[in-house]
């Protein structure tokens, strides 16, 4: 078989049943609780070990490509290597199914899976792992993976579990700059995920999403405990930039800690805020298609596409709706910060003269987002991602100079693996610029949000 036709039979949708799926951590919530809803489908779904493989990722590869295709493929040699370790004789790679999603162009995305797959197809023992892949083309489902009856109720369970990540990330972000004892955010933290995954493991497939709620918010409640209220309010930072790095804490150094450490509170850019997005371009492409099939009087083109443009607006009503259920039921415990809405963001791009979302990658998202974010009285704007990745640079690109003229301190981290010795002390600059930042907006009387 060749490359060609190895990454045709082997990297697409395959059924999950009977194989150990192996998902590499991103966000570390957000991993875990899709586990958690994939084995609550009966599916055998684990999150690998992260950043251990660092190495292997390195050696495999020849340095040009975007850094979390390096981490992820490191994950899954190195996971495979253990398991080689530990079964001896009886480790069969056909066992496992490796889960690699991605997007269409502009950017690199799409070819993580291929370049995976040549790879692993090179190395001895681990050609017969397939990769499962799901596509932002078709706003990623799964249809092809599970069965049919289940595919819907899967990708919404599989949604509510990533909302309930960004609640949990959201409760750390709220509570460790402002906790009573160090490291008492992150333990509880830690221990609150482990529950969310049990119920979500329990209930998902049930469709019980009241009784993951119930669990959720009295674990919200005692979060509160842990904020010492006499702490004054700190700058707030909002962050914005290339999904898997802002998300992935080891590959970004513990970005967020580092700029708690220097006085600061965070709110970072969601994951669902990605699902939500994917769903509301895959409608507007599919109206602006329809239009144009109005246009030629191709009523096939016309019908399909009207189709798909109702199919997207019914995910994506419901996502919206999962989401102001969950956000509403945990903030009458926990003041956290809420979730942008899609088209709020676009409108920040002023009809397109600062970017457009016909470009596509995360850039529309960042830009807007960090505009969101400036308009709701944030005191400062980090722009986090992979050292030469293209949406993130364009992102820093209009960016800067925007908020420059607006005032508002703004800083790039772009990271790919090693240290750079000048980071931290850019961003003890920028965390005194936000601290200043605060005085200035409070003593005008703006107190945020
Ligand atoms: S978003 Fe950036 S890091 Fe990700 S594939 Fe595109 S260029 Fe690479």
């Amino acid at each position: 078989m060749n490359q060609f036709e190895s990454m045709k039979a082997k990297v697409g949708k395959f059924s999950l049943a009977n194989k150990t799926i192996l998902l590499p951590e991103m966000g570390h919530s957000g991993s875990f609780l899709v586990a958690a809803a994939m084995r609550s489908f009966g599916i055998d779904a684990q999150v690998m070990e992260t950043y251990k493989g660092l190495q292997l990722g390195k050696q495999y590869t020849s340095g040009k490509e975007c850094f979390p295709c390096q981490i992820t493929l490191g994950d899954v040699l190195y996971h495979l290597e253990r398991e080689k370790e530990r079964l001896g004789e009886g480790f069969n790679s056909e066992n496992y199914l490796y889960f690699m999603a991605e997007s269409g162009g502009p950017c690199r995305f799409g070819m993580y899976n291929k370049l995976h797959r040549i790879i692993l197809d090179s190395m001895d023992g681990f050609s017969k792992t397939r990769i499962a892949s799901l596509t932002a083309e078709d706003s990623y489902s799964v249809a092809g993976l599970m069965k049919p009856e289940e595919k819907t109720h899967f990708r919404r369970s599989a949604y509510v579990a990533v909302v309930i990540s960004d609640i949990l990330d959201r409760m750390l972000w709220r509570t460790r700059p402002y906790e009573k004892e160090k490291g008492q955010a992150e333990a509880y933290y830690e221990k609150t995920l482990e529950n969310m995954c049990l119920a979500v493991e329990i209930h998902g497939r049930k469709k019980r999403f009241q009784q993951i709620y119930r669990t959720l918010e009295e674990a919200v409640v005692k979060a509160q405990d842990i904020i010492e209220p006499t702490i004054p309010a700190k700058p707030l930072i909002g962050m914005v930039g290339e999904i898997y790095l802002r998300s992935h804490t080891k590959s970004n150094q513990d970005l967020i800690k580092l700029l708690e450490s220097y006085g600061g509170e965070v709110v970072n850019a969601s994951l669902a805020e990605w699902v939500n997005y994917v769903s509301y371009d895959n409608m507007q492409k599919a109206g602006r298609k329809a239009l144009l099939a109005l246009k030629q009087r191709d009523l096939k083109s016309l019908s399909q596409n009207l189709r798909q443009w109702l199919s997207n607006r019914i995910e994506l009503t419901y996502q919206y709706f999962r989401m102001d259920q969950i956000y509403r039921r945990v903030k009458k415990h926990l003041h956290i910060y809420n979730d942008h809405k899609i088209d709020k963001l676009e409108k920040q791009l002023d009809n397109g003269r600062l970017f457009s979302f016909h470009v596509g990658t995360e850039a529309g998202l960042s830009i807007g987002g960090a505009l969101e974010y400036c308009l709701h009285g944030f005191d400062g704007i980090v722009n986090v991602f992979p050292f030469t990745c293209m949406p993130s640079t364009m992102c820093s690109a209009v960016l800067k100079p925007l908020l420059d003229r607006k005032q508002i301190p703004y800083i790039d981290a772009s990271y790919d693996g090693t240290y750079q010795p000048n980071l931290e002390a850019a961003i003890r600059t920028f965390m005194y610029q936000a601290a200043q930042h605060q005085r200035k907006r409070l003593a005008q009387g703006n107190t945020r949000h």
